[in-house]
């Protein structure tokens, strides 16, 4: 489907269907032979890999994750992998081993500080140094994070300098956001993905991570509504991943829009101060070095190197 509507690549390849689709922990060997063939499929593509990202909502008895009170706040993704890390290193060395076949990114979820970025790059470093001792083959990997907590977006610039990428993950960044449940249907009529302080988080985003040369993209459903489209173009967004179905139309709609003639971003603009604020000399972290240009948009992102 992907190929077929002819998409740039897979922007949020969701790992943990295949832990979901199992009734015990996948091998590596599994693992390897899913990724590969996609990696192949892709025919040079690139396909980025999330990670396991289970718990919440994604439940596999076999895991035994504990019953919690609020198990969207609890035990799940990069906290799992960074706990349990025989389960982590064996999803990575299939990564890597599939990345001989393709053009392979890894990207890892729910990041909330820096220090969890530094130890999933460390353990992948492990797992690189192990394969090679074992004469595997492997291949290199671009290395993101989602971006979907608010701790998140107001470390990006932090963060930044650790990965080449950011994908915004705007379903959960909504619901962390805005402190609604994404579960709760009875919650629906809160649950507002244009929410000033969720697209206000998405530019935030998207100048920190331009500061320190990542590219940015969009991997949750807000990526696929195309009243927003302008605004995320005019913001910088450098990718967009859409479901297989959403690529063309969602690609007649970039084509139509001239950003040249158009009017100004719809952002929302920040509050005026109540009372005067002190004066500083000293740059605020999240000002812009430079302005961040306005037309960098491809269908896919570009690489830090
Ligand atoms: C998101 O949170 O926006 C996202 C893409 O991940 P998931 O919907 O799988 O949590
Ligand atoms: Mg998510």
């Amino acid at each position: 489907m992907v190929l077929d509507n002819d998409a740039g690549g897979i922007g949020l390849f969701r790992s943990e269907f295949i832990y979901l689709n199992s009734k015990t922990f996948p091998t590596e060997d599994q693992q390897f032979g899913i990724y590969k063939k996609v990696a192949e499929e892709m025919g040079g593509k690139k396909v980025i890999i999330r990670t396991l990202d289970i718990g919440a909502d994604k439940q596999a008895d076999y895991f035994n994750l504990p019953k919690e009170e609020n198990p969207a706040l609890g035990y799940r993704a990069i906290r799992i992998c960074l706990m349990q890390r025989d389960i982590f290193k064996t999803q990575i060395r299939a990564i890597l081993r599939a990345a001989a076949y393709g053009k392979v990114s890894i990207m890892f979820p729910m990041i909330i500080s820096v220090s969890e970025v530094k130890d999933a790059k460390a353990i992948l470093e492990e797992c690189r140094k192990e394969l090679i001792a074992e004469g595997k083959e492997i291949g290199e990997v671009e290395i993101g994070i989602m971006i979907e907590t608010p701790a998140a977006v107001m470390l990006a610039d932090e963060l930044a300098e650790e990965v080449e990428f950011f994908s915004i993950g705007t379903n959960d960044l909504t619901q962390y956001t805005l402190a609604i449940d994404r579960q709760n249907p009875k919650l629906d009529p809160f649950y507002d993905s244009h929410h000033p302080a969720v697209l206000r988080m998405i530019e935030k985003t998207v100048q920190a991570g331009h500061r320190h040369n990542c590219w940015v993209g969009i991997c949750g459903e807000l990526g696929a509504d195309t009243t927003l489209t302008e605004t995320f173009l005019r913001m910088g967004l450098d990718e967009l991943s859409v479901n297989p179905g959403g690529v063309l139309g969602l690609r007649k709609v970039i084509r139509e829009l001239d950003l040249g003639s158009a009017k100004a971003p719809e952002t929302p603009e920040p509050e005026p101060p109540k009372a005067e604020a002190p004066k500083t000399e000293a740059p605020k972290a999240d000002e812009p070095k430079e302005e961040v240009k306005k037309s960098r948009f491809s269908f896919f992102g570009k690489g830090k190197k």
